[in-house]
């Protein structure tokens, strides 16, 4: 960096380059700006994102980036709740206002609803919990019961992720598993040797969080394996594509987690644009990255292709309960034609 700017400054011949330098993107910028021409045309289903956490303008980000569809699973929001409420307001912004905040850039929003692993260690909250559950997860829009699973590995989280289980079953719906970042082969093993003792077809359950360890085992009993794509944790997208070369795209789906922590709403895109680079066939990516999830969760009966295949324009002066999220009719700035002022 140093060398090119004396560089710049002692050489006459270059100061005419100097105004595009000065405009030059960071390194990281410039590769993704050089990958994003790599994967047009591609549209993107991010299967697990936190979208409560995130701003409008990862939205427009995503959108941008051809995140056509995503869907937000129910988790715990950074510290533990304390009260039903809580969870009821929670539930009700995953089926309501977020549902239509992630119109409003016209990317479709999906959920799962479940009570998460941590607070299922909460044995007093956790059951009023399982009470309103059935009011929520036959709603529009909920694609799956999750994300539930082990955290700690403790008897409670055992108890509520068999009983959600049940009402998976009983729903007819997907179940999405969170698995633990602590002992996760032991973690992601019980989670599977429980859903096949509840009778639930693998076929039915998506092992999120998933890394070389664990991945062989659960496409081998039949269970779809989700990865998140995470900054310095969990897995890294060059991982990823090594074991999207390993075993192929059968079963297996990318997704970003983005939450309130250190996390990357554009890590599905990012990847993509890596295998690209790398060489994987287009058809591959399209299933780690879009057709992989929607088979997965569309067995809800929840999902309409339809309805986010061919992009419609939302309506930027639409308001839910009288509340506007584009603020006047604004379009999105990621709307070339758009009269956004900024
Ligand atoms: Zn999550």
């Amino acid at each position: 960096m140093c060398e090119k700017k004396s560089d710049l400054t002692t050489n006459p011949s270059h100061f005419e380059n100097q105004n595009k330098t000065k405009d030059t993107p960071t390194h990281m910028d410039l590769q993704w700006n050089d990958y994003k021409d790599k994967i047009k045309g591609f549209k993107f289903f991010d299967p697990h994102i936190h979208m409560v956490s995130r701003t409008t303008d990862d939205y427009q980000n995503m959108a941008q980036a051809g995140i056509v569809a995503v869907i937000e699973p129910a988790f715990w929001v950074g510290q533990p709740r304390t009260g039903l409420s809580s969870f009821k307001d929670y539930y009700s912004s995953l089926v309501g206002w977020e549902r239509f905040r992630s119109s409003q850039f016209g990317i479709k929003h999906y959920c799962t609803i479940g009570l998460n692993s941590r607070e299922a260690n909460n044995e007093r909250l956790a059951e009023e919990v399982m009470e309103i559950l059935p009011l929520y997860i036959y709603k529009e829009g909920v694609v799956g019961v999750g994300e539930i699973g082990f955290d700690d590995q403790t008897e409670l989280e055992e108890k509520y992720y068999r009983l959600q289980l049940e009402l998976a079953k009983e729903a007819k719906l997907p179940v999405q598993i969170h698995t633990p970042h602590r002992d996760k082969k032991r973690g992601t093993e019980r989670s599977m040797s429980i859903a096949i003792e509840h009778g639930l077809d693998p076929s039915w359950v998506i092992v999120d969080h998933n890394n070389e360890e664990t991945v062989k085992s659960v496409l081998d009993q039949g269970f779809y394996a989700a990865f998140t794509i995470y900054p310095f944790t969990k897995m890294g997208n060059k991982r990823m594509v090594s074991i999207v070369e390993q075993y192929g795209a059968e079963r297996i789906m990318i997704n970003s987690s983005a939450d309130w922590g250190i996390s990357d709403p554009l890590a599905i895109p990012k990847t993509a644009a890596l295998m690209v680079n790398r060489g994987i066939p287009h058809d591959v990516i399209r299933k780690v990255t879009y057709e992989n999830a929607i088979e997965a969760f569309a067995k809800s009966g929840q999902i309409q292709v339809s309805d986010f295949e061919s992009s419609t324009p939302s309506d930027p002066n639409e308001k839910f309960h009288g509340n506007s999220v584009l603020r006047g009719g604004q379009l999105p700035k990621w709307n070339q034609n758009s009269l956004y002022i900024d």
